[in-house]
């Protein structure tokens, strides 16, 4: 294994320790917020690194200005869990149309004091009034079309997002909400410069922004698309975040922020001329007030010697990221053969999906075996189906794991259709050795593409995540939708534990691609003998039991495409995101260095680069 031995587990300790030589007096991390600028058309953002070396604490996100908002929580004696939510909150604000207190997520925390890794599952819920058939056209009997799904009310879950950072807060953190909302508050007032991403991110939305009056003026000032270098501010989020600072989150879930959610959902701000059919949806405030975050325990594997914990159901991620490194434990994963590596990762992500897409759904309504999917035993039989010299043929069925003996069986099974990237995740790390990975999202990029009136923020469209009709005819589906149930999510926050202490965390946004990106990212790492940076760099391949294989540009002109093709393999383009070049996922992570350090990693170009960012640097 390519993991040595963690010298000085506790991090933190040693990073205090660091003689002050090696602290610069300045750095990215030690860089002051922006300042009020008074509304100039042109400057610039702060900079991007994507890795970060050293001590006193850690975060890496998709953006400088979330970063720095946890930093600044860090810096003044926050643990990573008010970092987490400070960096969250700044993301609802430089990243609107990834995450924000309209939409929900995942939050897995490690505790540095009793070494227990515990998680909230801040998930969106359906309304009561939800049924199986909601997303069904009772015209045609058919799946209404997807694109009339996610611009519409109906798909709008109540958010989770406040009552995931309330809960972690009262949990695991040391400040109130109000104090980790301040950089974000601030951060909304002053605004942030705009940069190619926020622009193109807004282009790609362009259409369906215009058929919402509240999105149109907030996301196309003047009618126009941001410019890139000019500033952009969100007064209306600002107010909308005081309230919560000044009275919790019950003013969303019980208060004047939930009527106007409610409101906005049952009639969506249609702008006059559009001709979108726009469905509303069936949100009440008697929703909103039912809504809780749910603490639950982590799904848990070993994987050569080290412990793998993530999210459990109602997130898919846990289950099918474990179900996956179990299946790999029973076959070589080598740098010295690379094709093979990456055939054996290919293979074990298909057949993980096969059993995902039958099995995983929200624990409360259905009877999912988490326990049963990550168990050794269903792996070693589900690793039988993989062949030196041949790939499988998807969709492959699905195995029962309460089934002894039922993990070999060939047959084919359902394949899930693709619905597209968003979300971002990000990773904090405190002084004391605690460590967040949190995953948080509102489903599509630009979500349900409504904003709430004067609110400042987007409300999600989570609840396409639903599957409309059963996967497979026939066969019992785990996803429909229904009254207070979670739809599935692929999000994946995962923390990695070596002895006990923590080694890795590690995430993405990419809607089910996710899964597979924290796969990959994890084999590169534990298995390829690559550096983290290295690791997360590496050109992506994702294999979701689909008849072709979605990849990356630079994995289509690797030498390793040629030798999986040969064994049966193909491969086809991502589908396009904000960029011309395809990409998958956006990683966010952290290692516990064997010398006490903590390497802050983010994405060297996906999405334009993310930030790393460390309280103390030092190479
Ligand atoms: N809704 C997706 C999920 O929960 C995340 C959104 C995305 O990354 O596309 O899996």
């Amino acid at each position: 294994m390519a993991v040595r031995r963690s010298a000085v587990a506790a991090a933190s300790a040693a990073a205090l320790l660091l003689p002050a030589a090696l602290i610069p007096a300045t750095s990215a991390g030690a860089a002051a917020p922006p300042q009020a600028t008074g509304g100039e058309a042109h400057s610039r953002p702060p900079a991007k690194q994507p890795v970060a070396t050293g001590g006193g604490g850690a975060v890496s996100s998709v953006n400088p200005y979330a970063s720095q908002a946890g930093l600044e929580v860090l810096r003044r004696g926050g643990n990573a869990v008010d970092a987490a939510v400070a960096t969250a909150a700044a993301l609802g604000v430089v990243e609107p149309y990834s995450a924000g207190i309209g939409g929900g997520g995942y939050l897995v925390h490690y505790d540095a004091a009793t070494g227990k890794v515990g998680t909230v599952d801040g998930r969106e819920t359906a309304p009561a009034g939800m049924r199986p058939d909601s997303f069904v056209d009772p015209a045609t009997g058919r799946s209404i079309p997807f694109d009339e799904a996610v611009n519409s009310g109906l798909s709008v879950g109540v958010p989770g997002t406040p009552a995931t950072w309330a809960k972690a807060l009262e949990e695991w953190g040391t400040v109130p909400l109000a104090s980790a909302l301040r950089p974000a508050t601030r951060l909304a007032d002053r605004g942030f410069v705009v940069n190619e991403e926020f622009r193109a991110q807004t282009a790609m939305n362009e259409k369906r922004f215009r058929d919402f009056t509240t999105t149109a003026e907030l996301f196309l000032p003047g009618g126009e698309l941001p410019v890139v270098g000019s500033r952009f501010r969100n007064p209306g989020l600002a107010r909308t975040y005081r309230e919560l600072a000044r009275d919790g989150v019950d003013a969303l879930y019980r208060g004047g922020i939930g009527r106007d959610v409610v409101r906005t959902v049952k009639r969506p701000p249609v702008a006059p001329d559009s001709t979108r059919h726009v469905r509303p949806g069936l949100m009440e405030r008697g929703d909103l007030a039912a809504y809780t975050p749910v603490r639950r325990d982590p799904t848990h594997v070993t994987y050569r010697g080290l412990d793998v914990y993530s999210m459990a159901p109602s997130s898919s991620g846990g289950t099918t990221v474990g179900e996956a490194l179990n299946i790999l434990e029973n076959l070589p994963v080598r740098p010295a053969d690379r094709a093979q590596a990456l055939h054996h990762y290919l293979e074990a992500s298909r057949i993980a999906y096969a059993d995902r897409n039958r099995w995983v759904g929200d624990p409360a309504f259905s009877d999912v075996p988490a326990k049963e999917l990550l168990a050794k035993e269903f792996a070693k039989e589900r690793a039988c189906l993989i062949r030196p010299d041949a790939a499988l043929t998807s969709p492959l069925a699905p195995a029962d794991p309460r089934q002894p003996g039922s993990g070999c069986a060939r047959g084919t099974g359902g394949e899930e259709p693709y619905k597209g990237p968003s979300t971002t995740h990000l990773v904090t790390a405190d002084r004391w050795g605690n460590v967040v990975s949190y995953t948080l999202t509102i489903e599509q990029t630009g979500g349900s593409a409504i904003t709430v009136p004067g609110r400042g923020f987007l409300l999600n469209n989570e609840l396409t995540d639903f599957n409309f009709t059963p996967l497979t005819e026939g066969v019992p589906d785990p996803n429909l939708p229904g009254p207070g149930k979670r739809p599935r999510s692929s999000m994946a926050p995962t923390i990695v534990l070596q002895d006990g202490r923590p080694l890795l965390a590690v995430g993405s946004p990419g809607g089910a691609t996710i899964i597979t990106t924290v796969l990959q990212t994890l084999v590169n790492r534990l298995d390829l003998g690559m550096s983290l940076p290295e690791a997360v760099a590496a050109p992506r391949a994702s294999q979701r039991n689909r008849t072709v294989t979605d990849a990356e540009p630079a994995f289509l002109d690797s030498p390793e495409r040629v030798a999986l093709e040969r064994l049966g393999h193909r491969f086809v383009r991502a589908p396009q995101t904000f960029t011309p070049s395809p990409e998958i996922g956006a990683v966010a992570a952290l290692e516990f260095l064997p010398d006490g350090r903590i390497q802050a990693v983010a994405e060297p170009r996906r999405r334009g680069g993310g930030s790393a960012m460390v309280l103390r640097p030092c190479r």
